[in-house]
């Protein structure tokens, strides 16, 4: 390479072929010589400077050849450029840099030289620019979309259809462990996603905390990881946090998916196993702050707003609603005789029996300190009835052992339901069954009372 003497390209073209002209018309005389050039005219001050001025003006025509030519298309790249760069400025402005068309987003390739060159480097530099910006927006999105959430089964829906927009699955499922047993908590379009669990890829993957890539032939109708899909790639995605799997998350595609797109998942999965870790803690939380330690029912406060609920919803729907009050008959004496500690156990295990004895929809609330609330939502007064008089049963025949001595116990019920009455707050519905369990109390506990039979006694 000949050695720089301005700052500018073309002002050392024009030196250089100004002092190649130079060097033409020195070497040009003794040429003539040879060409038969008589000395007298050949070595004349006249001539030599005709021979400079010849070379000078071939320079100078040479200098303006290169300057029509090379000049405009280096000027028409680098307004490309800056003009590709002005209009990716706007769109990331925008937050639309992945919609920058290719015609818009990139300069023209049509040379073979170095400047054909430069243009294709420079597309290829835009769509390194748009990919990076492409995979940093689907990570701000998905990572916010699902900071909008904490409920652990809406989360890991909203992260499915998230990562099946995002990669362009067809189907897919979220697999996680939930008390030590990976269990499937959400899918889309996947058949036989229950059996996911089961799955060795899947388990594999989760053990490993590495990303499975199964690729399947054409055609093939997958039994074990997607029953009736016929995917091309099914792709189990760890989910993770501080390094430690706690699940995974399985996309299925009936096209492979390409190495952008799986770099892509890779990074949106780091954010999902934050997400859910941060879920996962803030469930716990909501459960410790919801339940009573000791018999692992809902406490008083949860308790209360669930039943609020429950009225609001019985008024709304015109449903019925009935609940339980109940109460262990001399407890006191319980502890006096076998102290606090079996009073403890005691309570639990009557817990336990109460759990066993009402439906899952039921809410089971420990009142206070051996009273217990139970919601019966949709329960007429006559199904609460029965429930309760089974319940009562059960604890009749409960036999708890403490040391050497089984502890039995009975207990004392009051019921009231919506059904009959003209409840308009919910704090007259848990007055009502406090009434009829006190009743039940006054007459000799062990019994059941309904609310509504005692009004009539009443009337
Ligand atoms: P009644 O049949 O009228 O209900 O008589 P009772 O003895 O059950 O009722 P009382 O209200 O006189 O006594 C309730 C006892 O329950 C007193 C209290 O020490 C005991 N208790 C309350 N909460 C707990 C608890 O968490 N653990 C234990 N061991 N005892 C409790
Ligand atoms: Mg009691
Ligand atoms: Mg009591």
């Amino acid at each position: 390479m000949l050695p720089r003497i301005t700052r500018r390209v073309f002002s050392d073209l024009a030196i250089w072929m100004l002092l190649m002209g130079v060097l033409v018309g020195l070497s040009f005389p003794p040429f003539a010589l040879l060409l038969g050039v008589s000395a007298e005219r050949a070595i004349s001050m006249r001539f030599f400077l005709s021979c400079i001025t010849a070379g000078l003006l071939v320079g100078g025509m040479s200098y303006w050849l290169a300057c029509s030519v090379i000049q405009p298309r280096i000027r028409l790249v680098a307004d490309g450029m800056s003009g590709v760069m002005q209009r990716i400025g706007e769109a990331s402005r925008k937050g639309a840099l992945p919609q920058c068309k290719s015609e818009v987003c990139s300069l023209p390739v049509d040379s073979t030289d170095t400047i054909g060159d430069c243009a294709r480097a420079f597309n290829d530099l835009v769509k390194a620019l748009s990919t990076a910006f492409d995979a940093e927006r689907a990570f701000r999105s998905f990572n916010s979309a699902l900071a909008r959430h904490l409920e652990f089964e809406t989360l890991c829906s909203d992260a499915l259809r998230l990562l099946l927009s995002h990669t362009g699955a067809c189907s897919g499922a979220v697999v996680l462990e939930q008390s030590g047993e990976l269990v499937t908590v959400t899918s889309h379009a996947f058949p036989g996603a229950e059996h996911l669990p089961s799955n060795d890829h899947l388990r594999e993957s989760v053990r490993l905390g590495t990303t499975t890539l199964v690729s399947l032939p054409k055609g093939l109708w997958v039994d074990a990881i997607a029953t009736t899909l016929r995917p091309r790639e099914v792709l189990v995605l760890p989910v993770d946090h501080n390094e430690v799997a706690f699940g995974a998350v399985v996309l299925a595609s009936t096209q492979c998916f390409s190495p952008e797109v799986r770099r892509r998942t890779e990074l949106l999965r780091q954010g999902l196993g934050m997400a859910l870790n941060n879920a996962r803690t803030h469930d716990n939380l909501q459960r410790i702050a919801a339940l009573d330690p000791l018999t692992e029912l809902y406490n008083r406060r949860f308790g209360e707003a669930r039943l609020r609920e429950e009225f609001e919803r019985a008024e709304r729907e015109n449903t019925s609603l009935s609940v339980i009050m109940f109460d262990i008959d001399h407890f006191k004496k319980v502890n006096d005789t076998h102290g606090h500690i079996a009073g403890d156990k005691v309570l639990n295990r009557v817990a336990r029996a109460v759990k066993r004895t009402f439906r899952k929809g039921d809410v089971l609330v420990r009142f206070g300190g051996e009273e217990f609330l139970a919601i019966l939502p949709g329960a007429a007064e006559q199904d609460g009835l029965e429930v309760a008089e089974r319940l009562r049963r059960r604890i009749k025949d409960l036999e708890i052992r403490d040391k050497e001595s089984v502890i039995r116990v009975t207990i004392s019920l009051g019921i009231a339901s919506t059904e009959q009455m003209s409840i308009e707050r919910v704090a007259e519905l848990v007055d009502c069954a406090d009434q009829a369990l006190y009743k039940a109390k006054e007459t000799g506990r062990d019994r059941v009372i309904r609310y509504s039979r005692l009004r009539r006694q009443a009337a």
